[in-house]
């Protein structure tokens, strides 16, 4: 069994191998995702520069859409073909062929790579989460929480790193340069992998439910089918002239909320659930629409926070000034630090049997991700306000830490639960799901950026401050039913 032989801080020797890989993988994602606004702005996109910046956080949230919701397929692939171990490294060879086609100067390889980095991650993420709970099946809920804490580190150390190597190489040396060191760190995490994956037992060997050739081909069918019909839309939307970007994020939002929908509805409605099974889904789906909300602010840091780093704050240290995409590193640090001593904090709060429930620490992170938006709001008045246009770095930091503390209530958590939540044949698209809920929340954000520019920086923010604290208010009501729901799962 995985976990009998040496062990990595106490934890199966096989959470050291995925966690290597999530770091690198991580790595070259921020990386690429620090610089991808800058780019479009500075190299791709035609205009003025307000509407360049207006499209380019569009077509970032866009993206970020695209890329999560193509963890559910991925979860599928692993659930119903190849299991999770094999999904992970085709996954991991293709993102890496995405960044090197990045590196390739043109905007055909543009998006040719940025389609391979999606449909990689989409393979990947999930999947390794999925096999992160895998190595501890029938172990106690505690000791779970504790591996997924650390494996969040992993994504946050490759999120810290990166931004400072390629957000440097990208801005201040050549942009294709930058993703191709995010190429690099790919690349390593798939030898990595490929030699590790011996610590992993049977975890992710087989799929959890292996489709019939059946179910293939109806697959199949329904794939080529949608596929079909939007390259017609888009080839017909081209033709007609008529083709804008803002089509395609029109559709992103409305599939964001439609794809969700229909997938929990079908997943209530599978014969193959038990009558115990059923209230944890519909405990899930509270849990995905607060991070719904949750992500959909939160990832605004890679477009409007990071604009306004660019634009409205003094970066100066000592006659050189440090580019914006560095800001991006400060989360993941911030992260790095929080996440153990958070661990440690939910588990002294249980030996006093008062750790918040998981409904409340999602009501939490709800509150907080409002409660940064505030500060951003204020913020955003200051830079107004001021006779330079720009503020001290000191605000973004304390949006920032505020939201990590937000981020520390919901996102390991969230990984954690879903994988308990989810009955074994599901737990990849389970974790799917899971990221489909930053998927919506990004595909939103293609339009709510939008109200930045009319609304202005105080108003605009302090908006989206008030209704996430409505969220977190009513989710702390609801706390009660939703634990009744989660039944024996903590
Ligand atoms: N920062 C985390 C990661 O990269 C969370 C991302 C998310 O779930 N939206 O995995």
């Amino acid at each position: 069994t995985p976990g009998s032989e040496k062990t990595f801080f106490g934890h199966p020797r096989g959470l050291a191998t995925l966690f290597m890989t999530e770091m690198w993988e991580r790595f070259s994602w921020y990386g690429m995702r620090a610089i991808l606004v800058l780019y479009l702005v500075a190299a791709v996109l035609d205009g003025p520069l307000e509407e360049r910046e207006a499209l380019a956080a569009s077509i970032y949230g866009v993206y970020n859409a695209v890329v999560y919701m193509a963890a559910m397929p991925g979860g599928w692939v692993a659930d119903r073909l190849w299991g999770a171990r094999k999904a992970v490294l085709v996954g991991g060879i293709v993102i890496a062929a995405g960044h090197f086609t990045l590196a390739i100067p043109s905007d055909t390889a543009f998006f040719a790579g940025l389609a391979l980095i999606a449909a990689g991650t989409g393979l990947l993420k999930p999947n390794i989460s999925a096999m992160v709970g895998g190595l501890y099946e029938g172990q106690p809920s505690a000791r779970r929480d504790a591996g997924f804490t650390l494996f969040y580190m992993s994504i946050n150390i490759g999120g810290m790193v990166a931004p400072l190597v390629v957000g440097y190489l990208g801005e201040n040396v050549n942009w294709h340069l930058g993703f191709a060191v995010a190429g690099i760190g790919m690349t390593l995490a798939v030898v990595q992998y490929v030699l590790g994956s011996r610590h992993l037992g049977d975890v992710g060997k087989e799929p959890g439910t292996p489709a019939t050739p059946e179910e293939k081909r109806n697959a199949l069918r329904k794939v080529l089918l949608w596929s079909g019909l939007a390259v017609a839309a888009l080839a017909l939307d081209v033709v007609l002239g008529t083709y804008d970007i803002e089509h395609i994020v029109n559709v992103l939002a409305v599939l964001g909320i439609v794809v969700p929908v229909v997938y929990f509805v079908a997943m209530y409605r599978n014969p193959a659930l038990t009558a115990d099974d059923k209230p944890k889904i519909k405990a899930f789906a509270w849990f995905f629409a607060t991070a719904v909300l949750f992500w959909m602010i939160y990832d605004q840091s890679g477009s409007l926070l990071t604009l306004f780093a660019d634009g409205k704050t003094d970066r100066m240290i000592g006659g050189w000034e440090f580019p914006a995409s560095w800001y991006q590193s400060v989360n993941p640090m911030m992260v790095i630090v929080l996440a153990p001593v958070f661990a440690a904090l939910w588990v002294k709060l249980a030996q006093r049997n008062r750790e918040p429930s998981t409904p409340m620490k999602f009501a939490l992170a709800m509150l907080l991700i409002g409660g940064s938006f505030a500060i951003m709001g204020l913020a955003g008045a200051a830079a107004a306000n001021s006779e330079t246009g720009k503020v001290t770095v000191f605000w973004l930091l304390s949006v920032y830490l505020v939201q990590t503390i937000g981020e520390m209530c919901l996102s390991p958590v969230g990984l954690s639960l879903s994988t308990k939540l989810a009955p074994k044949q599901f737990v990849g698209q389970i974790m799917g799901l899971w990221f489909l809920a930053t998927a919506t929340g990004n595909a939103l954000n293609g339009w709510t950026t939008k109200l930045n520019e009319p609304l202005g920086d105080a108003l605009y923010y302090s908006l989206w401050a008030v209704v996430a604290v409505a969220a977190g208010l009513t989710f702390m009501m609801a706390g009660k039913k939703i634990r009744a729901l989660m039944g024996d799962v903590r």
